[in-house]
């Protein structure tokens, strides 16, 4: 098929809540509430927020200067992150061809450190989703929830426990997100995963963007999880692309965050990651991880840097797009009606 028919219709299973809000509608927010901004001028702002070719910065700065203090403290409280997550889906089936929608979160990253009741917050962001999903009934939508790797095992718990108990109204699965800074193993949450699963939800985790593969190996040899996210070190690693094959698991594979983070040095090397990956039979997808936060990097602008550079053919670009609708963790089929009900 024509590549630019192919755009019209795209599955995007991996984007952060937090960086899929537009800056114009943090903008109203923060407004609305009458928060100070770092940048007091709106295209200051986006500045700010915003990475770029011209404006890399490495995973653990942007999370920690960026990420988490400015857009997780913004999208926070239930009058926020209704209106965030509604203006995420509506604005991504309108204007980006995205017709299936895994959004992911972590809600205790937009509760303000337990002021606002978690089941407000969850109940917020699955408000704009049921918003969106009526709006524009082709579109199917669905949300992560993401354990954090600097939580306790406690408050993890929670959140598998809130995934579990939210199932039926939307929520499809869990993910391991941000970076180790001390004591996490995937070993302690063999148990914790196989509950979430015999729920009835997903599993996907953060793995092989910055670090090493064996990170990735025991993740894999420990929760066995459905999908990967990133997981491009695997490009590295013969027998890891063996396994990941044999056991079908699927990375959500994010090239212009890894460019912006760095985390994949240059075009070369992202070209010989996408042509490994594919050449070693491990099935991916190409999706955003931010994509209001990267210039230029909304979903199908992923594609065209993928295209325009003659990175992968279009038999297999519709390769990826066609194993990112198979791989989504969504239940609800083509055709059915999009609401949770
Ligand atoms: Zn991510």
């Amino acid at each position: 098929m024509e590549v630019s028919k192919l755009l019209r219709s795209l599955p995007e299973l991996h984007a952060h809540i937090g960086s899929s809000i537009a800056p114009h509608v943090y903008w109203h927010i923060a407004n609305s509430e009458g928060y100070k901004l770092p940048k007091r001028d709106y295209h200051e702002f986006v500045k700010h927020i915003v990475l770029s070719p011209d404006r890399k910065m490495s995973l653990k700065e942007y999370l920690d200067t960026i990420y988490h203090p400015i857009l997780d403290k913004l999208s926070t409280g239930a009058v926020a992150l209704e209106k965030g997550v509604y203006e995420t889906f509506s604005g991504a089936y309108r204007s980006n061809h995205i017709t299936l929608y895994e959004l992911r979160g972590n809600p205790m990253k937009h509760n303000r450190e337990g002021e606002v009741d978690l089941d407000h917050a969850i109940m917020a962001m699955l408000r704009g989703m049921e918003r969106a999903l009526l709006e524009y009934p082709k579109l199917r939508a669905g949300i992560i929830f993401c354990l954090d790797r600097q939580f306790t095992f406690k408050q993890n718990e929670v959140i598998v426990n809130k995934a579990i108990k939210y199932r039926s109204r939307g929520i499809i699965g869990i993910d391991f997100s941000n970076y180790n800074k001390t004591g996490f193993h995937f070993k302690d949450y063999i148990d914790l995963v196989a509950k979430a699963r015999s729920a009835g939800l997903k599993v996907t985790a953060h793995s092989g963007e910055t670090d090493d593969t064996n990170d990735l190996w025991e993740c894999l040899e420990t929760i066995n999880p459905d999908r990967i996210g990133h997981g491009i070190k695997a490009a590295y690693d013969k027998d890891l692309m063996h396994e990941l094959s044999k056991r079908n698991i699927v990375l959500e594979v994010c090239p212009l965050s890894n460019l912006m983070t760095k985390a994949a040095k240059d075009d070369q090397e992202m070209n010989f990651i996408l042509n490994t990956l594919f050449d070693n039979g491990v099935h991916f997808s190409l999706n955003t991880d931010w994509p209001e936060t990267i210039k230029d990097g909304h979903l199908w602008e992923q594609y065209q840097y993928v295209i325009e550079r003659n990175m992968l053919s279009s038999t297999q670009i519709e390769q990826l797009i066609n194993w990112g609708y198979d791989a989504s963790f969504i239940p609800i089929k083509t055709g059915e009606s999009n609401l949770y009900l």
